[in-house]
């Protein structure tokens, strides 16, 4: 029999099966997808947000833990458990080395507008040669690997995992990590955690989804079917405003757009609805999904002016360009006279101090709401832009309840020997909201230790005694 077997193959999973086998566990890990889309979501990422107390290799200048806590704390509401919060976050501060043990690249830091090099670690060549490096190695450490085995069942015995089954198939294992990622390419339970609105809409019909199609949420449900302790709101994930021609599956990051602080956001009626300068775009990228899909056929439009050219990542696909507002409007599709309207009333509010897009400058709307905070300028010089942007939902945060051994609950007591990382169950860290690089450090940090919990677990038995004492004096 198997010692650990670890189902899912984004990073969550490739770290634990990484720790298992480091541990000394016989380690099968099964990816629901074929192998030419292995890793999920996590081949779509680029960086990891990493917690350090002075410059570190590709990191500038501190970013203390208390920061780093502030800004998670600050985002989800409070709707966070510190303790996991801080593990988690302690870990981003020493996890690269394992990670470059593993064949990860870093790239030096970015500068410009991006806010982000002092803050995250960025992925030479993205997630997909992290997954890449991470299946490399596992395999030359020994790890099997199967793909296309989407497993629908996990047998238990009370609180202890059995074994795992897909369809007539049945693996029995030592110990186990669910590492299968949310329920975000699910449409019909997206469906159902959205429900209907006032306008008769459902809205997650308008939903693109930005990464894997693969996490449909099968053992989620079943998981929290079958007693698992669950937490978080189903409706709550991370969604970002994204081209609305992205394809429903795998857009990935290049149908971002990220010039919503730089101008202004319209709805489908060519109305403002929320303050595009509330704070840094790292800070606020993802709530604009959420904001867009509350909106009028959950659409919205990012409009900017020439000034604004060169400030942002541009977008992969050009927008609609005109050289009058009211020629931006038609190609838009948007009511000329309204849009025309609201632009010219906001450019009458704007109160211009000392432009600044790397701090949170003085330019700020007044009267008109909702007001713009900062990064306010007129919208008046030629050429214009649009973008027309939907909701990209990136991974909900339903999950299963943890506790520092990232050990599945079942009435509040831990399994012995079921384990859980990453997405699955990242709504302990993440209650709402989110700061960019955050889902990768969840993922590393808790694949990690699920690995090394599922190991021990699994060699705890007569013969591997040595082992125990080992795990014991190191942990
Ligand atoms: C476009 C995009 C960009 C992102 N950028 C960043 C970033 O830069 N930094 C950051 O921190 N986060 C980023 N994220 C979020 C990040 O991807 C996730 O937080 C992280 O990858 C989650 O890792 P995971 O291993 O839990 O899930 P995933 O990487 O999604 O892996 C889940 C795995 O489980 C498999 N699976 C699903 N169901 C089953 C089943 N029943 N049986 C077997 N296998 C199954 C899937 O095929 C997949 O391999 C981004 C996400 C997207 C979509």
């Amino acid at each position: 029999m198997i010692d650990v077997l670890v189902i899912g193959g984004g990073n969550a999973a490739l770290c634990a099966a990484l720790m298992a086998r480091e541990a000394g566990a016989s380690v099968l890990l099964l990816e629901a997808a074929p192998r030419e889309w292995r890793g999920g979501n996590s081949q779509h990422t680029r960086n990891l947000r990493c917690m350090h107390d002075a410059p570190q290799d590709v990191l500038i200048e501190a970013y203390p833990e208390e920061e780093y806590w502030q800004d998670l704390l600050k985002v989800t509401g409070g709707q966070t458990d510190e303790r996991l919060a801080r593990l988690a976050i302690r870990a981003s501060s020493t996890c690269r080395d394992w990670m470059r043990g593993h064949g990860v690249h870093f790239q030096p830091p970015l500068s410009g507008a991006l806010h982000v090099a002092r803050t995250n670690a960025f992925f030479m060549g993205g997630g997909k040669a992290l997954v890449n490096a991470y299946f490399r190695s596992a395999e030359a450490l020994g790890v099997q690997v199967r793909y296309n085995v989407p497993v629908d069942a996990i047998e238990m015995d009370g609180d202890r995992f059995k074994a795992a089954r897909i369809g007539s198939e049945r693996i029995e294992a030592r110990s186990c990590v669910l590492a299968a990622g949310g329920f975000e390419s699910n449409r019909e339970w997206l469906r159902e955690a959205w429900g209907q609105n006032a306008d008769g809409d459902w809205p997650a019909d308008n939903f693109l989804i930005r990464g894997t199609r693969f996490n449909m949420g099968v053992l989620l449900k079943f998981m929290i079917e079958a007693g698992a302790d669950a937490i978080g709101d189903p409706s709550q994930s991370h969604c970002v405003a994204i081209d609305a021609r992205a394809p429903l599956y795998d857009g990935g990051i290049c149908t971002r757009v990220d010039c919503v602080s730089l101008g202004v956001m319209l709805n489908r009626n060519a109305e403002r609805f929320y303050d595009e300068g509330e704070d840094f775009w790292p800070k606020r990228y993802a709530i604009w999904g959420r904001l867009v899909a509350q909106q009028p056929g959950q659409i919205g439009y990012s409009i900017i002016d020439a000034k604004a050219v060169g400030r942002f990542m541009p977008p992969v696909f050009p927008g609609m360009r005109a050289n009058t507002l009211a020629e931006l409007a038609r190609q838009l599709g948007l009511d000329e006279a309204t849009f025309v309207r609201t632009i010219e009333d906001y450019n009458a509010a704007c109160r211009v101090g000392t432009f600044d897009h790397t701090v949170l400058d003085d330019c700020h709307t007044e009267g008109i709401a909702p007001a713009k905070t900062h990064w306010a300028r007129p919208i008046d010089t030629a050429p214009f832009f649009g973008y027309a942007l939907r909701p990209g939902i990136t991974f909900t945060y339903l999950g299963l309840k943890v506790n520092e051994h990232a050990a599945v609950h079942f009435g509040g007591k831990p399994s012995a020997n079921l384990f859980v990382a990453g997405e699955m169950m990242a709504g302990n860290v993440l209650g709402k909201g989110y700061t960019a690089g955050v889902g990768m450090a969840i993922g590393t940090a808790f694949g990690r230790i699920a690995g090394t919990q599922a190991a021990a677990a699994a060699l705890r038995r007569p013969g591997h005694d040595a082992f125990q004492e080992k795990q014991h004096a190191t942990s």
